[in-house]
């Protein structure tokens, strides 16, 4: 795509695209705030003068569009608007930070320091893509003022919409670089429509053929879908206005990414999820009879179509964590699919879409908050991210999977396999929902299958997860379950078991230490790492210890790799690889000045080779078993591995906890093909219940 500049032409978009910023800020901005405004934009146009983009297009385009995503897609206001015209006038040009707060105030220059700090660390080219001790200094910069996070999103945002004129190696840095830090920043802020573009983005350049193809069968099922729902929509329509109800009708189909990790997830085709329509009504309405009209188009839904209950989600009167309101009702249309009905307010649609960041009313906008609840949760994870960031001791990694944790509030989620929801309270372990459920699913759970991943016990469960439990006739109630659980119905229930049944658990609970003991006996004979630790800190352990598994791809069934000419390393040097593409690797000798440079860059894309069979190279990679304890079990993975003659077993790590089972094998291998023949035979073992390759993601 060739881009042909016309000056002329150029200058009169500029203008139009400040004008059309200004119309859709008018309303929420007085006149000193519109002064401001076009301060910032008369100062960003002539700092960035005479500098294009890669696309060749000027400059100014983008502080312009990033001021546009701020105002129209997240609800920012002024203050918000002047700082993201101004975003890259400091780092850019010759304009100072003193600058700033000269003409703009201190506020302006603390949030357009913060966004130039966030670039200095995300682009830094020293590193291929974000460290995680960068993420300290990220929320470091951040939680002083929420906007720096929000217009560094904008700003990332038009920079994924404009990627295409990137070049393919940056693309691919920028892309992962979205997925891995911004999407699950946009969806803690509750940004969703923003996150999915984001995922949809990035899958576009991390996984292009998945992307493209999925595109496709969007775009040849359109019709049929487009008419599918207006068949449906059309009566309920009626129905509305015969009752006086103005709706807002829309479709959206579910996004790339979210097909994409479906079909992932179930392990079913595109042809098997795209059905999965879903329709929204919008009303208008005044704050008090919100419910009620929801309830009203809900009893039309019903009245029109075969409903299925079970599916209903009442967010109205338990909203979500995150403040999520809607009113969802799954109905089957004449055409025999199955179609979701959401229905909601505009109130409740705003924050569905921009999330807690649509309530977020700034100090600039001269009043307080409307809603006082949204915008303590939003205090309240503002001030919880700080209380980590000032924990000494957790390391940055950590830090990460705390800020997840600690972002859950006082209530949890789930859901059963058939789709029902269960709230429980937050800290919840799998003993809770089985016991929420039944107090025999309970008493006889041996553990749960958490988003398809085997858990035990006392897995504590998150906002979201699909918890389908696992019982065994001979599992009962022990007294250590009492620690495990926080509901006071499964604390009962416990309770009474043991009281009643204390003589025979006393038994019992011998005999399941013997087999305990007997099958430990059995695994230290079988591998000398035998490890206490837990399976998640194992693999830590093991991809923190080793430089990078391999991450395997099915597209390639023997990995291409390619001898670096600067070293040339012979079968016999000590060999190390290195990832310069999604599917090619450079093998270099470890001693190579030049590999040397490489690993201190890129420290995240080493993977472990070795020599094999004297032309071959072979590259370390990963098998993760779960399943449920028995016995036999380790004797026949152990069999099944060695009969699979062409596989040198680097490690073989075994925990069971709670009679689950879970282990991590570690191999060098030269073919995909060998690998999955493996993970074909492993998977035929009685009782294992999932078998996996490592990869980063998990
Ligand atoms: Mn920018």
């Amino acid at each position: 795509m060739s881009y042909i500049a016309d000056e002329k032409l150029e200058n009169t978009t500029i203008v139009r695209k400040y004008r059309e910023l200004l119309s859709v800020l008018y309303h929420k901005t007085n006149e000193e705030q519109r002064k401001q405004i076009r301060k910032a934009f008369v100062l960003a146009t002539n700092a960035h003068n005479g500098v294009r983009r890669k696309s060749g297009e000027p400059y100014i385009y983008h502080p312009i569009a990033v001021a546009m995503i701020c105002c129209k897609e997240m609800n920012l206001g002024a203050t918000s608007v002047v700082c993201a015209l101004l975003h890259d006038v400091v780092e850019d040009t010759e304009y100072t930070l003193d600058d700033m707060r000269d003409m703009f105030g201190d506020t302006v220059a603390e949030i357009i320091d913060g966004l130039t700090k966030i670039e200095d660390l995300v682009l830094d080219d020293r590193s291929s893509s974000i460290q995680a001790e960068n993420f300290r200094k990220i929320f470091l910069s951040m939680s002083k003022d929420v906007r720096v996070i929000l217009i560094k999103l904008a700003d990332r945002l038009h920079n994924m919409r404009t990627l295409e004129s990137m070049p393919p190696e940056k693309q691919l840095k920028i892309a992962s670089e979205t997925s891995y830090f911004y999407v699950p920043f946009a969806h803690r802020l509750g940004l969703y429509s923003i996150k999915s573009e984001l995922e949809d983005y990035a899958m576009r350049y991390t996984d292009p053929a998945e992307y493209y193809n999925i595109a496709a069968k969007m775009k040849e099922t359109e019709e049929e879908r487009a008419t599918l729902i207006a068949e449906f929509v059309k009566p309920i329509q009626e129905s509305l206005l015969a009752n006086g109800i103005h709706a807002e009708v829309s479709s959206r189909t579910k996004s790339i990414y979210s097909i994409n990790q479906k079909m992932l997830r179930k392990k079913v085709n595109f042809e098997d999820i795209y059905d999965i329509f879903a329709v929204r009504f919008v009303f208008d309405s005044p704050a008090d009879e919100e419910f009620e009209i929801c309830w009203k188009i809900y009893r039309i839904v019903c009245m029109l179509y075969q409903t299925n209950p079970k599916r209903d989600r009442n967010f109205l009167t338990h909203p979500k964590a995150n403040g999520y309101q809607s009113l969802h009702v799954t109905a089957m249309s004449k055409a025999g699919r199955w179609v979701e009905v959401q229905i909601r307010s505009r109130r409740m649609d705003e924050i569905a879409e921009k999330g807690l960041a649509a309530h977020y009313k700034y100090k600039e906008d001269g009043e307080a908050t409307e809603d006082a609840d949204v915008n303590d949760r939003l205090e309240d994870w503002l001030s919880k991210t700080r209380e980590i960031l000032n924990s000494k001791d957790s390391d940055a990694l950590d830090f990460l999977n705390e800020v997840k944790l600690n972002l859950g509030l006082k209530e949890v989620y789930v859901f059963t396999p058939k789709g029902d929801m269960k709230s429980l309270p937050a800290g919840a372990s799998v003993l809770d929902m089985a016991y929420a459920l039944h107090t025999n699913l309970g008493d006889h759970c041996i553990g749960a299958k958490v988003n398809y991943n085997i858990v035990p016990v006392d897995k504590v469960l998150e906002n979201g997860d699909q918890v389908e439990i696992i019982t065994s006739k001979k599992q009962t109630p022990k007294p250590e379950w009492l620690e495990l659980v926080r509901t006071p119905k499964a604390r009962r229930s416990i309770r009474d078991f043991l009281k009643t049944e204390q003589t025979r658990l006393s038994s019992e609970s011998q005999k399941e230490s013997d087999e305990n003991a007997e099958l430990r006996k059995f695994q230290q004979k079988v591998s000398e790492e035998i490890s206490n630790k837990s399976l998640d800190e194992l693999i830590d352990e093991q991809l923190t210890a080793t430089p990078n598994v391999f991450m395997l791809d099915e597209k390639y069934d023997i990995i291409k790799y390619v001898l670096a000419d600067c070293c040339n390393p012979i079968p016999g040097d000590q060999v190390v690889g290195f990832q310069v593409a999604d599917d090619k690797i450079v093998v270099h000798q470890t001693n190579c000045p030049h590999a040397i440079e490489q690993m201190s860059k890129f420290g995240n894309r080493i993977i472990k080779t070795k020599w094999r069979k004297g032309q071959h190279i072979a590259f370390l990679s990963g098998i993760r078993i779960s399943g449920f304890d028995r016995k036999g079990m380790i004797k026949e993975i152990i069999d099944v591995v060695s009969s699979q003659m062409d596989l040198n077993i680097r490690s073989l790590n075994i925990e069971t906890k709670n009679n689950v089972f879970n282990g991590t094998l570690m191999l060098y291998i030269q073919s995909v093909r060998a690998l999955t023949d493996l993970i074909h035979s492993l998977q035929k073992i009685d009782r294992i219940e999932k078998v996996e390759r490592i990869g980063y993601d998990v």
